[in-house]
Order: structure tokens, then sequence, then C-alpha cells
């Protein structure tokens, strides 16, 4: 089963789903991606909040 996480459901407005196999592959990718297209560096705190968000799919 993937998993996936929403952009928006972490507070964007932006309609990126990233996908992975586990919680920590979505974890790095969304760690790219926020800091490629929002600019934004990810922070332990915040990506303990961001794994809460992640789906199964
Ligand atoms: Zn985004």
């Amino acid at each position: 089963m993937a998993k996936v996480l929403r952009c928006k459901d972490a507070g964007f407005d932006c309609a990126e789903e990233i996908r992975g196999q586990t919680e920590e592959e979505v974890l790095q990718k969304a760690a790219e991606h926020a800091k490629k297209v929002h600019n934004l560096e990810v922070t332990p705190g915040m990506a303990a909040q961001v794994r809460a968000l992640i789906k199964d799919e």
C-alpha cells in the first residue's frame, strides 16, 4: 500500500500529492518539495506534524 501526502492538507495552496512506499520516503520527498516549491526548510517539529497527515492510499 502506498502512502500519500496532499500538500494542501499541510496548509499550502498547492495541488501536489507526494507518494511513497514508506512514511520516511514521503517525508523525504515532501521536504524536497517544500524547499524547492515553497522555499521552506522543514524542521523536525514540522516533520512530526506532516507525518500525521500522511494517509494510506
Ligand atoms: Zn506544495
